[in-house]
């Protein structure tokens, strides 16, 4: 059963078709990617499934029984779901480590600034710092990271908010995690991902890099101007002559 999905779902911009009646799903303990040329409609796919822009027609279907034409950014952690961004975004102000204790408290940022944290939300801060290889930069602000460390940072928070029981996060929405990172750090974020996919999460991952495609993806879905070009396992649907076509005619 799919823990997510949608309906012909679509979202236009003065007449652009960014998604166009769009119907797929994403099920737990998988990592469902999601390709295409630039422009093709990724990330507004991911945003409308985020609340950040509404949907204009169709639903999403959140385990086979809730369905919604709305959602809003605020709600989704009560539907289980978190992402990352594209362009990145932190507490700019904010040291590192209160990045992660600012998620892993009552994700207030007053507590979290104020609040005298226990030794669970250091313990746990430690770990998902530690893991992304960010615990020497904790009492550095998150604006004086560089950009693949901002990346990392962004990854970091949401282990912190899947760890400690903070919400019940079941979907999570990674777009573009890897551009522009070194290839140490890529090794961490595949390491992240699949660890997510092994605790049973509905992973969604937009990438480009066609080899952690292959490696990373249960299923694959292709995205042609905000349609559906082809779908199925990643090394079949990558073969196909008009899944090639779009890439070179980008
Ligand atoms: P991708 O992530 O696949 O590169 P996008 O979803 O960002 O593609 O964009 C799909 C289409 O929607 C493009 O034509 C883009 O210009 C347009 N678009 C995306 N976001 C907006 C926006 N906020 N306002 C206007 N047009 C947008
Ligand atoms: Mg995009």
């Amino acid at each position: 059963m799919p823990i997510l999905s949608t309906k012909n779902i679509s979202k236009r911009f003065d007449g652009v078709h960014a998604v166009n009646s769009l119907s797929i799903s994403f099920e737990a303990g998988k990592i469902t990617s999601i390709v295409g040329p630039n422009g093709s409609g990724k990330s507004t796919l991911i945003n409308t499934l985020t609340g950040i822009h509404p949907i204009d027609s169709g639903e999403m279907i959140i385990l086979d029984s809730t369905h919604l034409s709305k959602i809003r950014a605020h709600q989704i952690p009560f539907y289980g779901m978190t992402r990352t961004f594209q362009d990145v975004k932190l507490f700019e102000q904010m040291l590192v480590l209160d990045n992660v204790l600012v998620v892993l408290t009552e994700r207030s940022i007053w507590k979290s600034l104020f609040e005298k944290h226990n030794a669970f939300h250091l313990e746990k801060a430690e770990e998902v710092l530690k893991k992304v290889g960010l615990w020497e930069k904790r009492n550095e602000l998150a604006k004086n990271l560089s950009y693949g460390q901002r990346k990392l940072l962004e990854i970091a928070r949401i282990l912190a908010m899947v760890h400690s029981g903070v919400g019940d996060i079941e979907i999570i929405f990674f777009d573009e995690p890897f551009a522009g990172l070194f290839p140490e750090m890529i090794k961490v974020v595949v390491s992240v991902l699949k660890e997510l996919r092994t605790q049973g999460k509905a992973v969604i991952l937009v990438e480009h890099n066609m080899d952690l495609i292959r490696e990373l993806s249960d299923h694959l879905y292709v995205l042609d101007s905000g349609e559906l070009l082809a779908e199925g396992k990643p090394n079949e649907v990558l073969e196909k002559r008009d899944v090639i076509e779009a890439y070179l005619g980008e």
